[in-house]
């Protein structure tokens, strides 16, 4: 069989250049390491359990939305639904803060601003920039060559906010340390100091800014959902086949060896994986070089460290809400411990409980409770990783202190009350998505890894492309999938050229 397209990586980046290149008519193979697709998007069962392995929630799936058009475009929306999440909760150490977000962006600032009616001023400056930045974003998709020969004067605030990180803005802007800790909650594992400016405008402006969703059947229904699309469309997907080799002849690529040694000639890839694994472990020696300088200086994000709880316990909406994230305290002193390699006494926690939102998750009388907090991918040398035993005893250790200390808060019980009790530590999410040190969210979006700090999904080398969230635009189910997206344009144009 002749493929015009590999993708390698069946996760929401490799998934969405697959579904949408197969739809415009181009014969495209999928491989996958793992016993299935998703990447970390994936779901789990256990004893009638259902568990989301990784994400929370995304946004961008309302009629319209970003998500929901380029789901549209795939083939895959047919096959989902999303619920909306009604409400989350920030625990702060001085105050909580109940979010009620089925209004979207506009709700959510009303909320913030009544409840720090001292910092009115600054509020509206802080957030008349991020609608500015929201826009120029916007229009920065559907740019003319006009525009882009008179960039600065167009996109005036991209060029002034790109290496603005949003800890200096809401220095300017604010006084209370209560509205920064608000307004910094957002899903990045970096505190504001070291968090993009344009990341969290793009993130509140444009993927946020309608509400925010889960899908109905757990997170794994939405790379379920892409796959059926691409094979729908024609596309072939081989799993538990990873690639180990990208071919490459007189600077054009030829295809992919895998780890059995098959070789499967293309004349087109796409990495949609680790992007130190894709340019420099899967190239042949001679053309690492040109990669190695810009791969070495690239931050990865840190990794996370997860308990899933199966639980009989009478919870609803008063108990918590679907989505609760308690507050460290301070951000840049639990970062700070986590660079180091240590994990913090009172980390930050984030806490979900899918049942709420779909009931049909967990058997009937029980419910699902799952933590999820920042970790270093060195915590006590590697968690041990060397020794099995050793392994287990720390991994267990973590998460009965993450545990306990979401019982003795927020619920009581929950220990005794647990039928399923598992755990994942940055090594297991490596293990099964050979992520960077399982970095969470691929590179951290720091000021200098936004836009065009990030690498770009065409690479110097004829016919290798990248996807996923290590590349433009971004990272996040969302993020990722968008990836996908300018693979998929710009290997469309390259063909119908
Ligand atoms: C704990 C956690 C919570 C998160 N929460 C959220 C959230 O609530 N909302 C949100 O939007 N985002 C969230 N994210 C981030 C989001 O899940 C990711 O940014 C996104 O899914 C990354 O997709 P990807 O395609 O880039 O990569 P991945 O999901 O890593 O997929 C890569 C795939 O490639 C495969 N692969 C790797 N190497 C090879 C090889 N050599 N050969 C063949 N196959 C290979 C892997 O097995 C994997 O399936 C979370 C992430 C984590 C870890």
């Amino acid at each position: 069989m002749h493929y015009d397209v590999i993708v390698i990586g069946g996760g929401m980046g490799g998934l969405t250049t697959a579904a949408l290149l197969v739809r415009r008519g181009l014969r495209v193979l999928l491989l996958e390491q793992g016993e299935r697709t998703g990447g970390y998007v994936t779901s789990f069962t256990r004893k009638g359990f259902t568990f989301d392995a990784t994400g929370s929630f995304l946004g961008g799936c309302e009629e319209g939305g970003e998500f929901h058009k380029l789901l549209a475009q795939t083939g895959a929306l047919p096959h989902l639904h999303f619920l909306g999440i009604e409400t989350a909760r920030n625990i702060y150490p001085d105050f909580s803060f109940d979010l009620h977000l089925t209004g979207g962006f506009e709700e959510y600032l009303s909320e913030v601003k009544k409840r720090f009616p001292e910092e009115q001023k600054g509020f509206e400056k802080y957030f008349a920039l991020l609608r500015r930045i929201g826009a120029e974003i916007g229009r920065f998709e559907t740019i003319t060559r006009w525009q882009m020969l008179l960039f600065p004067f167009f996109f005036w605030h991209l060029i002034r906010y790109e290496r603005a990180s949003l800890g200096e803005i809401m220095d300017q802007s604010f006084q209370a340390e209560g509205i920064k800790q608000v307004l910094s909650s957002l899903p990045a594992h970096l505190p504001p100091a070291r968090l993009s400016l344009l990341f969290t405008a793009t993130l509140i402006s444009k993927v946020l800014a309608q509400g925010v969703w889960y899908p109905q059947g757990g997170m794994g229904t939405i790379a379920q959902a892409l796959e059926t699309a691409f094979v729908e469309g024609g596309g072939e997907v081989r799993l538990k086949t990873e690639v180990e080799r990208i071919e490459v002849e007189g600077g054009s690529v030829q295809g992919v060896v895998t780890r059995g040694g098959d070789f499967f000639p293309a004349q087109t890839v796409v990495a949609a994986i680790n992007i130190r694994r894709a340019l420099i472990d899967l190239l042949p020696e001679e053309y690492r070089g040109r990669f190695s300088s810009m791969v070495h200086t690239l931050e990865y994000s840190l990794s996370s460290f997860l308990v899933y709880l199966g639980v009989k316990m009478d919870l609803d909406r008063r108990t918590l809400p679907y989505f609760t994230y308690v507050s460290p305290g301070d951000a840049q002193v639990e970062y700070d411990q986590l660079i180091r390699g240590e994990m913090p006494d009172y980390p930050a926690v984030i806490i979900t409980i899918p049942t709420l939102l779909d009931p049909s998750l967990a058997p009937p009388g029980h419910h699902i409770v799952r933590l999820m907090t920042p970790a270093p991918y060195g915590f006590r040398d590697g968690w041990g990783w060397n020794d099995q035993s050793r392994y287990r005893t720390i991994k267990e250790e973590v998460a009965h202190r993450l545990i306990r200390l979401v019982e003795g808060r927020y619920l009581p019980g929950l220990l005794k009350q647990s039928i399923v009790i598992e755990a994942a530590t940055p090594r297991t999410l490596e293990r099964y998505t050979a992520n960077e040190k399982g970095a969470t969210y691929g590179l951290a979006p720091t000021p200098g890894q936004i836009g065009r700090g990030r690498p770009a999904n065409k690479t110097p080398l004829k016919g290798l492309y990248l996807a996923g969230h290590y590349t433009r635009p971004a990272h996040g189910i969302v993020g990722a999938a968008l990836s996908g997206r300018f693979a998929a344009d710009m290997i469309s144009k390259e063909y119908r050229r």
